[in-house]
């Protein structure tokens, strides 16, 4: 009579660390970042620090943390999420040359985005708004300085 053979199940602990590794990595870019990456960036970003991920595992931990509050989208002009783990009230600045999105802390004056009358808004109800002003950054201005010399 032999004993029971020890159970060869992987422990459940070992696949739970796993992917809190994972989604704490990705949590960690974000943090890490004021650059407001986008999802392939945020991915080439953890596998620098966990080479086995894959591009899927990446995208799903950030779709879990968007529907966790934990971190927002911004949309932007060229329509590819951009990822932001700041949730504090604020509007970005995004240079159409180069995609550079930025911070951009907000106007205390109310009035400088008028919100539209309930007509214009065909009944439904504001609760909230979102700025991105769009135009070109420092860096792909050109300056009269480079002639000058
Ligand atoms: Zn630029
Ligand atoms: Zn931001």
């Amino acid at each position: 009579m032999s004993a029971p053979a020890p159970r060869r199940r992987k422990p459940a602990s070992s696949t739970a660390q796993r992917s809190t590794r994972q989604l704490d990595a990705v949590y960690g870019v974000l943090c890490a970042s004021t650059a407001h990456p986008s999802a392939e960036q945020v991915f080439r970003a953890v596998r620098e620090r966990i080479p086995t991920v894959s591009r899927g595992t990446v995208y799903r931990n950030l779709a879990k943390l968007v529907a966790a509050g934990r971190v927002r989208i911004v949309h932007v002009h060229d329509r590819r999420a951009r990822y932001d783990a700041r949730l504090d009230p604020h509007d970005h600045f995004q240079c159409l040359a180069c995609t550079t999105l930025v911070d951009v802390s907000p106007s205390r004056r109310t009035d400088d985005v008028r919100q539209p009358t309930r007509a214009q808004l065909g009944g439904n109800r504001v609760s909230g708004r979102v700025v991105t002003w769009l135009g070109t950054c420092r860096t792909c201005t050109p300056t009269t300085n480079a002639r000058r010399g």
